[in-house]
């Protein structure tokens, strides 16, 4: 009765904001979304956050590109980085999309003629379905020789997917998270699910109400907490410290699995021989959680019939994530907690398709399905199908292009749909990068911040715009489908890709978005059995199925692992300690990240009007008793630098913040935190660290 009243058409559909996958009713009106509902899906059973359920009307946001724009031949190539709607086209004009795909393609061609495939890089999108992540990949790889192409997974889970490759041969989640419900024991590290996941949060939380017993372990305190039969407040930046003191547990009280160990991994003894020094007592200094704390924990983790394991972007964000996530994985192998239902490890993906656009090869080391750019075999079976020669090394990672930008390399960019000039660490050093680039093209539905310094700016299209596959946290491949027309002469994304191409001679004759899917489960024997028509018909599948009509596997590596071998490896982790300390200069620890109204970099729901309503304002939170003790007050404005920049935003008392400690959210366009972090690399995963650094804060004033 009240969809009578408010829509003319209910379209199924899934969220597009967090990894979480829900399902969505969308209820349109006159050509716009009037209202989101949530659907049956396996990962969300009807339920929506605040985010899925009234953070839709950036869609029909009068900010939306309508028309290609190219930067004026008088305009500065760094704009004055502040263009709005009333100054934009001061610096652009609007183009056909026939002149703004020349130029687009021209640019591109003329750094690849001068320099080869070195000169050119690409950072596709996490928020695009499948069909374009594999598209972007293969423009790049197909059309340039190089792999010189990523986005953003390598600013969240990339030293996870480092770690899990290692470890287990798979950089995707072994169990749902629906999973929690069978689980007798639940540890969740360095996530924060009630802001980042918060339907997954749900199951969590009911799985503890239920009797599963939860043990959350994070530097800042939450919510969750309060449901946790353990909360372990952590000092930031030691998390092996804490782990390995677990570990040691599980190996001199005995509490491993002799018979799981010696038919499923390798690696044990030399866990057994580093481990040694690293007891509850002796690491109690260091991380800060009483032995006994840490005595009590291990035993719950390992002698419980089910253990899971959930982590988030505050295990990855470091300089030792891929450590961190060793620390994890060698928990589960060491006790045998993988494999059944109720076991496993998962980490939490941030983004509605970062695991799906990793699987269709959107990273720099590897074709679809992983497969590495560096096998001869492998790759020639992609130079067969896409008749060209490929790059037979990996390419360059996020910050790795950026870097190599400034010293002459990289010279011409494509960017889909993803925010560099807000999500890279070091922003002064980012957007410098961007700012020498000879050719940028950025493919956006905003006038992004990055979009502010591009050559050639191609109008987009919004997720409920268009059709496609995408892939949440838990595996499950779910259609998205249209719901509202795109504004002005905006395109889908795949489209423009299909253009892009043809101008650069790659010939593309895909008809629609299932030949795409088509050719894309062709190369990936994880879809193998999920055909398009299937999808269609069930809507959601979760990879792998074993068969056409086989449900798919939830539950993985129950018998072996995908490794050469079929075992796990244990991975021994040091100390590592962060790369920028607190000293007398800098005394605070900032760390950054997301919150519950505000996705990521903020393009979408800083105007999405109910979410901006409630979090209006660039904000720092720290301990009320620092705030005292500093002589700041509660809602004044302040200062927070670091030795690479400084922002002003309104300070904001929150216990959970651990005294000594600073946090930032990420997605505050005035006052963005990432010209504060530390673009410091973690040496597998090369992710930057932005859970760390040091900073000191000061009234505004005083500046
Ligand atoms: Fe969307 Fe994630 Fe919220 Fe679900 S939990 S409604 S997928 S933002």
């Amino acid at each position: 009765k009240r969809r009578e009243v408010y829509a003319e058409e209910t379209v199924d559909s899934v969220c597009p904001f967090c990894g979480v996958g829900c399902l969505t009713s969308v209820n349109v009106k006159d050509g716009k979304i009037v209202k989101v509902d949530g659907r049956n899906g396996p990962a969300n059973e009807n339920r929506l956050c605040v985010k899925g359920r009234f953070g839709f009307d950036y869609v029909a946001s009068p900010q939306r590109l309508t028309k290609p724009l190219i930067r004026r031949e008088d305009a500065p190539k760094r704009a004055d980085l502040s263009l709005t709607a009333d100054n934009y086209l001061d610096v652009f004009r609007e183009a056909s999309w026939d002149e703004a795909l020349d130029r687009a393609a021209d640019g591109l061609s003329k750094s690849f003629k001068d320099k080869g495939g070195a000169g050119i890089a690409g950072f596709g999108s996490a928020k695009g379905s499948n069909e374009e992540a594999y598209l972007f990949q293969k423009l790049i790889r197909q059309g340039f020789q190089t792999n010189n192409v990523d986005h953003c997974t390598r600013l969240c889970h990339a030293s996870s997917v480092a770690a899990l490759m290692e470890g287990i041969g798979s950089g995707a989640v072994t169990a749902p998270f629906t999973a929690a419900a069978e689980a007798d024991c639940m540890i969740v590290i360095g996530a924060r699910p009630e802001q980042n996941h918060p339907v997954a949060a749900t199951y969590i939380k009911q799985a503890a109400k239920n009797g599963t017993k939860l043990i959350v372990m994070d530097p800042r305190g939450q919510g969750l907490m309060r449901h946790a039969d353990y909360g372990l407040k952590f000092k930031p930046g030691t998390d092996v410290a804490m782990l390995n003191a677990i570990l040691n547990v599980i190996i001199s009280e005995e509490l491993y699995d002799e018979q799981y160990i010696a038919a499923h991994a390798d690696g044990f003894e030399t866990l057994k021989a580093k481990i040694v020094d690293f007891t509850p007592e002796a690491m109690e200094p260091v991380c800060g959680i009483a032995a006994e704390t840490l005595r009590e924990v291990a035993r719950l983790y390992a002698t419980s019939q089910k253990s899971i394991i959930f982590w988030g972007m505050g295990v990855s964000q470091h300089v030792h994530g891929t450590d961190n996530v060793r620390c994890l994985i060698a928990m589960a192998l060491t006790t045998g907690q993988i494999g059944r239902p109720g076991t496993g490890l998962h980490p939490l993906r941030g983004q509605n398709n970062v695991q799906g656009a990793s699987d269709a090869g959107l990273i720099p080391m590897v074709f679809p399905d992983y497969r590495p750019v560096e096998n001869a075999d492998i790759r020639s079976e992609f130079e067969d199908a896409w008749g060209r020669t490929l790059d037979p090394v990996r390419g360059l990672t996020v910050v790795e292009i950026m870097d190599d930008i400034l010293a002459g390399g990289i010279e011409a960019m494509y960017i889909q749909g993803e925010n560099p000039a807000m999500s890279d660490p070091d922003q002064n050093h980012a957007r410098k990068a961007l700012t020498t680039l000879k050719h940028l093209i950025v493919q956006d539905i905003f006038l992004t911040e990055t979009a502010w310094h591009a050559d050639v700016i191609l109008p987009a299209s919004a997720h409920a715009e268009k059709l496609g596959t995408y892939t949440n946290t838990n595996r499950q491949v779910q259609i998205g489908r249209p719901c509202v027309p795109m504004p002005g002469d905006a395109r889908a994304d795949w489209q423009i890709l299909i253009d892009l191409a043809n101008r650069l001679g790659l010939n593309w004759t895909y008809d629609g978005v299932p030949a795409i899917y088509e050719e894309m489960r062709a190369y990936m024997a994880s879809l193998a059995n999920i055909s398009w028509d299937r999808l269609e018909r069930d809507g959601t599948v979760t990879y792998p199925a074993d068969g056409p009509d086989e449900p798919g596997n939830e539950i993985l590596f129950g018998q072996s692992f995908p490794t050469a071998d079929g075992r796990g490896k244990i991975v021994p982790a040091d100390l590592v300690p962060p790369s920028e300390l607190p000293d007398a200069d800098f005394p605070l620890v900032l760390t950054t990240g997301r919150m519950l109204e505000h996705w990521h970099t903020g393009a979408m729901t800083r105007r999405a009007t109910v979410l901006d309503a409630i979090e209006p304002e660039p904000v720092v939170s720290m301990n009320p008793r620092d705030i005292s003790a500093q002589g700041l007050e509660t809602g004044q404005e302040v200062t927070v630098e670091t030795r690479r920049g400084a922002i002003t935003l309104t300070l904001r008392a929150d216990r959970d913040v651990s005294k000594g400690m600073l946090f930032i959210p990420f997605c505050f366009f005035e006052a963005p935190a990432n010209f504060l972090t530390n673009p410091q690399l973690d040496p597998f995963g090369k992710i930057p660290e932005f859970k760390f650094c040091a900073a000191r804060i000061a009234p505004a004033h005083h500046r």
